[in-house]
């Protein structure tokens, strides 16, 4: 029997059971990659995928195996595939958000007509959808009871086998020479040229792709970090996180992987306090579930009534917001890291997304169509639960009524300016009494030699002004 099994973003060798299974009962297995220009998704994840690809590639030749990748139409390639390997049985882990959805309703379709059993895997997911229910057996749509239920059932969960790796002759079942001859095996051109740009480049210079730069990332992160992770997470200009994002969204790393590692650490080292990152990788979990049950959310609000929001579309708004320009600190801070590196703070998402949707009135989907092109860790389902949750149009949303203010957070989370003067350096002479707000401090910026509208912008709002117009937008709200 061959089974073909097909990778979405799941870019690993170990933790897979699509993978195991099919290695235990097939004589032979093609691990197969689609790509579609057509459903592309954002540059930034584009980027990550291209290297991550040839990262598992060169993992797979290691074993003189073989990553085949297909490129072009999907619905033309993949039927190719099913008959350039003979394949009679495909297996897959699901996936949640676009380009997912579709992609795997074609693949049903394809294997329905040809008679091809097409089998998915729910190893995503800590929990299958259906588990993890209230006592109506409806989704949870609030987070803390959702997660107090998940942990309860935390001992349910099953560890993956570790390793495909099981026995040498396992890898020859996914040697395909023929095919790598015809050039099946080849990064897609068009990811080539992305990458190749000098902005990728940049990029990439801070991240090491692969599998293993993930179980390192993970390594180090648990024994610097995961200790002091509740008091340090909020403060931008500390790395007190994981940043492990990025791996996780393209299942470098196997998110319930990760839980039986703290586990198995946490045997050795019994003061291991894990539980609170813990909890944040529910957060993930949480978002994946409400893509499964509400997978319209990712194009309108959880919250129809925001469907009646008077967004503005101000094209000047948006462009200062994007290019880190918008003349308060800690937002253009933001938007300058996630421009160079691809990646922003949690706490600071937060701050900018408020910022966007509340103080300067733009939908939430500009702001998420902005992530989902620049953050190499742009996730259908955490980035449209982040944003309607700031946006206060989702599940378990901050109460529409309040936004963050800017200035609060900036004295709070970065009080020494340290994050400001990282990606801000116009301004990072000013004292950290200043550098949060540089018009309240003309006379200090004039005396460093600081010109603002010249050197750096004025704000874009005045922020009281747009606070109370925020406010009143709800107010109309209130009444539908
Ligand atoms: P850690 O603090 O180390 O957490 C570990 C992992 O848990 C993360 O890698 C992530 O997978 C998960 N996680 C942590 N916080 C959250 C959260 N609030 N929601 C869901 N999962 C979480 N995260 C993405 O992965 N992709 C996105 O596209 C994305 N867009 C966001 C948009 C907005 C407006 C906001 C407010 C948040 C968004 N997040 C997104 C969530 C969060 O900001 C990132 O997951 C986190 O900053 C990643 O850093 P880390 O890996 O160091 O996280």
């Amino acid at each position: 029997k061959t089974t073909l099994v097909w990778l979405q973003r799941e870019l690993r060798l170990s933790h897979f059971p699509a993978l195991e299974k099919a290695i235990a009962h097939s004589e032979r297995v093609a691990l197969v990659y689609f790509h579609d220009p057509k459903h592309s998704i954002g540059d930034a994840n584009s980027i990550w995928l291209a290297q991550a690809l040839q990262s598992l590639k060169n993992q797979m030749r290691s074993k003189k195996a073989d990553l085949l990748i297909f490129s072009g139409d999907f619905a033309t390639c993949f039927a190719d595939a099913l008959q350039q390997v003979q394949a009679q049985q495909v297996f897959y882990s699901f996936q949640v958000g676009e380009p997912f959805a579709s992609l795997q309703n074609q693949a049903l379709n394809i294997c329905q007509a040809q008679k091809i059993a097409l089998q998915p895997f729910f190893s995503e997911f800590w929990f299958d959808p259906g588990v993890v229910l209230n006592q109506q057996k409806n989704p949870y749509v609030v987070f803390t009871p959702f997660y107090k239920a998940a942990l309860s059932k935390l001992a349910l969960l099953e560890p993956f086998n570790e390793t495909v790796t099981h026995q040498p002759d396992d890898w020859q079942k996914l040697a395909w020479p023929q095919l790598r001859a015809q050039g099946l095996d080849k990064i897609p051109e068009d990811l080539l040229q992305l990458q190749a740009q000098s902005w990728a480049q940049k990029i990439l210079k801070y991240w090491t792709v692969s599998e293993q730069g993930a179980w390192e990332k993970l390594d180090f992160f648990i024994r610097h970090n995961l200790q002091d992770y509740t008091e340090d997470r909020d403060f931008p200009a500390i790395e007190a996180t994981s940043v492990l994002s990025p791996y996780l969204h393209f299942g470098q790393i196997s998110s319930r992987a990760i839980y039986f590692e703290l586990l198995a650490r946490s045997e050795s080292e019994p003061a291991l306090n894990y539980q609170p990152w813990v909890r944040q990788l529910l957060w993930r979990e949480f978002a994946r579930l409400l893509m499964w049950f509400f997978p319209y959310t990712e194009k309108t609000p959880f919250q129809e009534k925001f469907n009646a929001m008077p967004w503005q579309s101000d094209a000047e708004f948006i462009r200062a917001w994007q290019q880190g320009q918008t003349g308060i600190p800690i937002i253009d801070a933001g938007m300058r890291q996630l421009w160079e590196t691809g990646y922003m703070h949690n706490r600071v998402r937060m701050v900018v997304a408020s910022l966007l949707t509340k103080d300067l009135n733009q939908s939430w989907l500009h702001g998420l169509q902005w992530f989902a092109d620049t953050l190499v860790d742009a996730d259908p389902a955490n980035n449209t639960m982040g944003w309607q949750w700031v946006a206060g149009c989702g599940v378990d949303a901050a109460p529409y009524y309040r936004l963050f203010n800017p200035l609060r957070q900036s004295e709070r989370f970065d009080a020494e300016g340290d994050y400001i003067r990282q990606w801000v350096p116009e301004i990072k002479a000013l004292s950290k009494k200043a550098i949060h707000a540089p018009w309240l401090h003309q006379a200090e910026c004039r005396m460093k030699g600081i010109e603002l509208g010249r050197d750096y912008p004025l704000p874009v709002v005045d922020l009281s002004e747009s606070r109370s117009q925020h406010l009143q937008r709800v107010e109309h709200l209130k009444q539908v």
